[in-house]
């Protein structure tokens, strides 16, 4: 049986857990605070190849929106998104991105300002001349609800989780892998999986490994955005919803979740507490959007820190030569989970995934690795 040790229970570690105890290895996950408590819990969770680019990001993201179809379960809803766009600029790329998705086969609906009421009665009617887009395919999930699946099937099928248990050094030898703790325990392995988000870049470290990752205290909004999440309000909203100035979606209870593209130049310090004028702003944008929203006040605010890889694109592949530490990490890791539990685990098996083909850690050592991404984060992205 091959043991495999996965860093990480966020939703990438569990759902690679899953996946890896589905083939019958025996998995044990090492987590060094609690399961979920990365970026998985701060995160708009909405599932998507919307603005993917360029096309091999685009394929893997777009194969994972139907994995998630796939698996389906109480945490998930395929309600699609709605987006509709006011300004000038907006209308623009809205434009030429439908134009772009509809030549890729990917499901998108022009509809109207009436069509647009019927979907979500609560819109409050944006001004005429507005253009609105609907991307059936789509669909948000409750993140935590969604780690918590991917991880109860990995325990249910015999692994362990190690809650508290940071691992500090990775030793490798042809035969196969040790892994360290902090506090001194020891794991034993044949292959090492890296699924530490945000961390990768040390974890990979450990390993004598090259994965560069965005640095949240200096990338700004490149990886950081505010969160906002509203007490419970009265108000009907269905779907993941992109407008010029606000996205959001519901988030449980009745709560529903903020985003505001523009203010994250603002979040400049993931350490620091959002600042009030930002949460004035925000949630002074709501009732803009969505009627019933009025009194509605802040249960919770953060700021979130994208697990950005150097390039900003999907790593996947072993990352030494002896095959002994895969690593695995990406942004919109809550869209890819469900596809990364069935081909990374694969990949173990060796069945080589011709969609992670393009994301091999290999890039950054020979000097093929694109350009850090652009700060600028557009309506359809997150
Ligand atoms: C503002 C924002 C909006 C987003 N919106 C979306 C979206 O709409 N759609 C989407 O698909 N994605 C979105 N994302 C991205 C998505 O949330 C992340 O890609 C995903 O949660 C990353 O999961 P992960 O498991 O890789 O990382 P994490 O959840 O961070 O998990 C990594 C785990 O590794 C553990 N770890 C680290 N170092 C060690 C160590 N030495 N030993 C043991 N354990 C260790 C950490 O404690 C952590 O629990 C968004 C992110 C942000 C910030």
């Amino acid at each position: 049986m091959v043991r495999v040790v996965v860093i990480g229970a966020g939703v990438v570690g569990s759902a690679v857990a899953a996946g890896l105890t589905r083939r019958g290895a025996q998995v044990t996950v090492l987590e060094a605070r609690t399961p979920g408590s990365g970026t998985t819990s701060t995160t708009m969770a909405w599932v998507n190849a919307n603005n993917k680019t360029p096309k091999a990001y685009f394929d893997l993201n777009h194969a994972a929106v139907w994995a998630h179809r796939q698996l389906a379960g109480d945490w998930f809803f395929p309600t699609g998104m709605l987006e509709y766009a006011v300004s000038a600029e907006h209308k623009e790329l809205l434009a030429a991105r439908v134009e772009r998705l509809l030549g890729m086969g990917y499901p998108v609906e022009r509809v109207t300002a009436r069509m647009a009421l019927t979907l979500e009665p609560d819109l409050v009617p944006p001004p005429a001349g507005t253009e609105y887009v609907f991307f059936p395919g789509e669909g948000h999930v409750h993140a935590l609800r969604l780690l918590g699946r991917l991880l109860g099937e990995a325990r249910d099928r015999g692994a362990t989780v190690e809650c508290g248990a940071e691992v500090t050094a990775i030793d490798t030898t042809p035969a196969g892998a040790k892994v360290t703790l902090a506090d001194g325990r020891t794991f034993v392995c044949d292959v090492v999986v890296t699924c530490a988000g945000r961390w990768t870049q040390g974890v990979a470290a450990l390993a004598g490994l090259t994965v560069p990752m965005l640095d949240p205290a200096v990338s700004g909004r490149v990886t950081n955005g505010f969160l906002v999440t509203t007490s419970p309000v009265p108000a009907r909203l269905s779907r993941f919803l992109t407008t010029t100035g606000l996205n959001l979606r519901p988030d449980g209870g009745g709560r529903l979740l903020l985003h505001s593209l523009h203010l994250d130049d603002l979040a400049d310090d993931p350490a620091a507490d959002v600042p009030g004028a930002v949460l004035d702003e925000i949630m002074g944008l709501l009732p803009n959007v969505l009627r019933g929203t009025e009194g509605a006040t802040v249960e919770r605010a953060v700021v979130g820190c994208r697990a950005m890889p150097g390039d900003g694109l999907t790593v996947a592949g072993f990352a030494d030569a002896g095959r002994r530490v895969y690593t695995v990490a990406t942004h919109s890791g809550i869209t890819l989970a469900p596809l990364l539990m069935d081909e990374v685990a694969g990949e173990l098996f060796g069945e080589e995934s011709a969609l992670l083909a393009a994301f091999r850690p290999g890039r950054f050592t020979d000097g093929t690795a694109g350009p850090a991404p652009t700060p600028a984060r557009r309506p359809g992205q997150q």
